[in-house]
């Protein structure tokens, strides 16, 4: 610990990134980026922005892009916040919505950032067990006061809940704020922005990172009632005014108007994600049924850090949690059809030998 550290800087537990290495020809299936990469339309747009006008702070509430997501969502444009990445959406979620004084309540296996956005918050929490099948049960959150969080689809296991169950979380929870952290839904499963109309307590959070392939951008944005947003809002113009630069906002802008792109790609994960599955499913892997872009796998007979590591040492990164109830799963993003294939080639390499 260095000296100079705050007592806030001394208490925290930061979250751990999947590591970004820089070594050659390798399959990076470990923190779910898209192998497809963005729509051609956004790139144009990004180097079309990147020019002498970056000279002038960009539009502090982003109202163009405010304005062409709430036309996509059917809502209107003071239901729309962004933030530099959904992460930085969810802090300011954390901060603004979720510190009341009855505990923020989530899964013990999900984001593992919600925990460390408590932590900085001083946010107390309170963590409900998933099933045995890992799945969320709603009722589980219905009989306590307090703000709820989910993932839905959850991470890492890729398991969605169907709309009703959110109907009734949100219902069940009215005076409560009630966030679903839709980073996947694009993936099949089913979006609770239909639910926004009739629930003032409820908050939808998105990102560009996952379905439109671009989190190099840092784009995310939240949708629920004005009062809501406007929360929101308070939070972000004290911390800082400017999240999303203008390449930023021009990108994310022409990847939402680039719909044929967007709907393409999505399809081609998915099948790409049916096809992984069964590939390992072959090679004796039980898969949780993800509607995400990644899967969540263990074998039966191997344990999740040996297997991880011998994937590293075979240039296939894949991501592992060394938590309680998930320390035998990888999580392991859907790539190209070619990083599947060097994917599956050394796990069969690995169950093959017997070490
Ligand atoms: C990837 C992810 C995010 C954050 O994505 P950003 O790149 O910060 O927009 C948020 N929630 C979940 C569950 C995620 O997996």
């Amino acid at each position: 610990m260095n000296p100079f550290w705050s007592e806030l800087a001394r208490g925290l537990s930061p979250y751990v990134p999947g590591e970004q290495p820089r070594i050659p020809d390798l399959v990076k299936l470990n923190t779910n980026e898209n192998p497809f990469g963005p729509s051609p339309k956004a790139l144009a747009a990004i180097r079309e922005a990147a020019d002498a006008r970056l000279r002038l702070y960009p539009d502090p509430r982003a109202t163009r892009l405010r304005e062409v997501l709430a036309a996509y969502h059917g809502v209107a444009p003071e239901q729309v916040f962004l933030g530099n990445g959904s992460d930085e959406v969810l802090a300011h979620t954390f901060a603004a919505l979720l510190r009341q004084p009855e505990p923020v309540r989530f899964p013990d296996v999900t984001y593992s950032f919600y925990p460390v956005y408590c932590r900085l918050l001083g946010i107390a929490h309170a963590e409900v067990p998933l099933d045995d099948a890992m799945r969320v049960r709603v009722d589980d959150y219905l009989g306590q006061p307090g703000p709820v969080i989910l993932a839905n689809p959850n991470a890492p296991t890729g398991i969605a809940l169907p709309l009703g169950d959110i109907a009734r979380l949100a219902e069940g929870r009215a005076e409560s704020a009630v966030v679903i952290d839709e980073a996947y839904v694009d993936f099949g499963g089913e979006t609770a922005l239909p639910l926004l109309a009739t629930h003032p307590n409820l908050l939808v959070v998105r990102t560009f990172s996952k379905s439109r392939a671009l989190a190099g951008l840092r784009v995310g944005y939240a949708i629920g009632e004005a009062g809501l947003i406007e929360g929101l809002t308070r939070v972000k113009d004290s911390f800082n005014s400017y999240p999303l630069g203008r390449p930023a906002q021009a990108g994310a802008i022409a990847s939402v108007e680039d719909e044929a792109y967007f709907q393409h790609g999505r399809a081609a994960v998915m099948g790409n994600r049916a096809a992984l599955t069964e590939a390992l499913e072959r090679l004796g892997f039980e898969v949780l049924p993800s509607s995400a872009n990644f899967v969540f796998a263990r074998h039966p007979d191997r344990a999740g850090p040996a297997l991880a590591q011998a994937l590293r040492a075979r240039g296939v990164l894949v991501r592992h949690f060394a938590a309680p109830r998930i320390a035998d799963f990888l999580r392991i993003t859907v790539g190209s059809e070619g990083e599947i294939g060097r994917l599956v080639e050394a796990l069969a390499e690995i169950l093959a030998r017997n070490d």
